[in-house]
Order: structure tokens, then C-alpha cells, then sequence
């Protein structure tokens, strides 16, 4: 069923507390902990508990959470006093999508180029 815990799925995992991660801000419904592998002095995540494999199907189909995981990478940014900050949804392998659970990547603490690679 939509959102229901994967036993195979790592940020479900993080979310049950099964796999230990740094996290810096946790609500009813999202955890935002530190990325493993930082691609920015400040590199978080916002995930919902629930699991939806990306950012488009969380969209569609539980858009409050959705707004509730925006809302969290608002929270981060202003915890971590982030001027500039982008945020960031890999949706789809091609975009570079590797943990098939929706999360939003809060990156920081450094100039940035845009377009991205
Ligand atoms: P994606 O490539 O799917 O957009 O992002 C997945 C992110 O999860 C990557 O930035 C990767 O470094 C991070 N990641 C992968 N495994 C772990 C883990 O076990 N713990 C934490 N904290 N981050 C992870
Ligand atoms: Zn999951």
C-alpha cells in the first residue's frame, strides 16, 4: 500500500532506527539527517517517514507530506543559518536517483554553479 514501510528500502531503515544516522531534526511525519558521503559543507536530507519512491510520486499522491518535507528543508536551511542553499530532488536513475525513497537534498555552505553538471 502507498507509503507503507519496505523492508528493503535503507531510508525506511533510518526511520525505523535500524540503520544509525546523524539526524539533525525529526517531526511527525519527516527526518532530515546528515548525508554519508557530503557534497556540500552543509549536505542534508529530507526524507517523509513514509515511503514513496521519489518526489514525483510523493507529489501525487500525499501532497501535504510533500509540503511537509518542503516545508523541513525551510527548517534545516535557517537551523544550519544557510544565506543561499539548494534543494535538491534526483527523480529517476537518470537524474541520478540512487535511494528509491523520496528525499530532498539540502546543499550549502559553499558557492554553487548553475546549471548543474
Ligand atoms: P540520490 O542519489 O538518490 O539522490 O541520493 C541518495 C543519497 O543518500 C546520496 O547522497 C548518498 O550519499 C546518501 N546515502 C546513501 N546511503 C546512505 C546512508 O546509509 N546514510 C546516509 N546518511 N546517507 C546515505
Ligand atoms: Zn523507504
Amino acid at each position: 500500500m502507498a507509503g507503507e514501510p519496505q523492508d528493503d528500502c535503507l531510508f525506511c531503515k533510518i526511520v525505523a532506527g535500524s540503520i544509525p544516522a546523524t539526524i539533525v531534526r525529526e517531526t511527525e511525519t519527516t527526518v532530515a539527517f546528515r548525508d554519508i558521503n557530503p557534497q556540500a559543507p552543509t549536505h542534508i536530507l529530507v526524507i517523509p517517514k513514509a515511503h514513496y519512491k521519489n518526489a514525483a510520486v510523493l507529489g501525487a499522491e500525499a501532497p501535504q507530506l510533500a509540503a511537509d518535507v518542503l516545508a523541513e528543508t525551510q527548517a534545516v536551511a535557517d537551523e544550519e543559518k544557510l544565506e543561499s542553499y539548494r534543494i535538491v530532488f534526483n527523480t529517476g536513475s537518470g537524474a541520478g536517483q540512487t535511494v528509491w525513497h523520496a528525499h530532498a537534498h539540502v546543499l550549502g555552505g559553499r558557492g554553487m554553479e548553475w546549471p548543474p553538471g
